[in-house]
């Protein structure tokens, strides 16, 4: 009998593929990118050893060596290739750190650190990718996510008081300061036309507050001029009609879809169906820390806009992004013990 997933056999076989998805044409120096080099021996967890013929040669050395993890996200990582191969077919699954960490037999605390690692690698490279814009009918709204100090001693410390009890309704328009973080939602509306059109693509942005002066840099950088623009009366949108055809509902006259003489319905309901899913979503964190809001919202992103692949085909673009990363977020993300600036690449 064929076997399902060849590669979940061992530890050699799934670095064996973890090479093939890193480099596709042939495997180059982490460090000068030539491809004058020499596989060595394996290491005991399955990893190829590899030699670089420049690189020695510049150092002087009898060999340069690196591996199929150097300069990757999961080079200082101990889990074997076979169990992130595992890791990363649960994270797509949407589950959370226990539940990866059940099915996968490894610790809480080590599913913790993975699912930070691959939702870091997806913010920074998917996320942050200055290059992905929104364009021909673009629907927006925000929603408030619960969001306390979890796993935030320091800031927990600095109120001086008990961490706030989270889903606790505010009066007013929420802020991230009050532990309830905006979300600004963007979405492309799936071309119904087109059979083989990708899914409605999302942007999801975690708020420091509902400004006009906070959102407005994120929709010029998102959404294409020209583009119609869908939204609520909310008058925090009002500057959109000069770059966009902007159209609104009025949602607070009961009006939630209708037709214009041009053709054009104007509504916010993909919007109003993805919230629901990325509620769902987040809801399964139980008490989500606003230190990795962004990081959840961001895998949800990712995996949304990606739901008209295959599994195997969502799996292999999220490695490529993964390895493409250079950890410098995270990195930083963890080193200053603190949320990072939410808008930060606007700036
Ligand atoms: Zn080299």
């Amino acid at each position: 009998m064929q076997p399902l997933i060849p590669y979940l056999q061992d530890d050699q076989k799934a670095a064996d593929y973890l090479r093939q998805v890193r480099w596709p044409s042939g495997v180059t120096c982490p460090r000068c990118g030539s491809d004058a080099v020499e596989p060595r021996e394996r290491c005991d967890n399955g990893l190829q050893r590899f030699n670089c013929v420049p690189c020695a040669a510049r150092l002087g050395q009898q060999f340069a060596m690196f591996t199929d993890w150097t300069s990757s996200i999961f080079e200082e990582s101990k889990l074997r290739p076979l169990e992130w191969l595992l890791v990363m077919g649960l994270w797509q699954l949407k589950l959370n750190a226990t539940e990866i960490a059940a099915a996968a037999d490894i610790q809480e605390r080590t599913a913790q650190r993975c699912i930070n690692l691959l939702d870091g690698g997806i913010y920074e490279t998917y996320h942050l990718d200055p290059t992905r814009q929104l364009e021909h009918q673009v629907e927006a709204d925000e929603c408030y996510q619960s969001a306390g100090s979890k796993g935030l001693a320091r800031e927990v410390e600095r109120c001086e008081r008990a961490p706030r009890p989270r889903g606790i309704q505010l009066r007013g328009r929420a802020t991230a300061e009050t532990g309830r973080p905006p979300l600004l939602g963007l979405v492309q509306r799936r071309d119904k036309a087109d059979q083989d059109a990708p899914a409605a693509q999302v942007y999801f942005e975690v708020l420091e507050n509902v400004r006009t002066a906070t959102i407005k840099p994120i929709i010029a950088a998102k959404v294409k001029g020209g583009a119609q623009f869908f939204t609520d009366e909310y008058n925090i949108y009002h500057f959109t009609k000069v770059d966009y055809d902007h159209r609104t509902v009025n949602h607070g006259a009961g009006e939630y879809a209708r037709r214009d003489p041009d053709g054009t319905c104007v509504h916010c309901n993909t919007m109003e169906g993805i919230w629901s899913g990325l509620r769902n979503f987040l809801d399964h964190f139980k008490g989500i820390s606003q230190r990795f809001l962004h990081l959840r919202v961001g895998r949800y992103e990712f995996l949304h806009n990606h739901m008209h692949l295959h599994w195997y085909q969502t799996f292999e673009t999220a490695l490529r992004y993964i390895f493409s990363t250079t950890g410098d977020y995270l990195r930083q993300m963890t080193h200053h013990h603190r949320r990072m600036p939410l808008t930060l690449c606007y700036r």
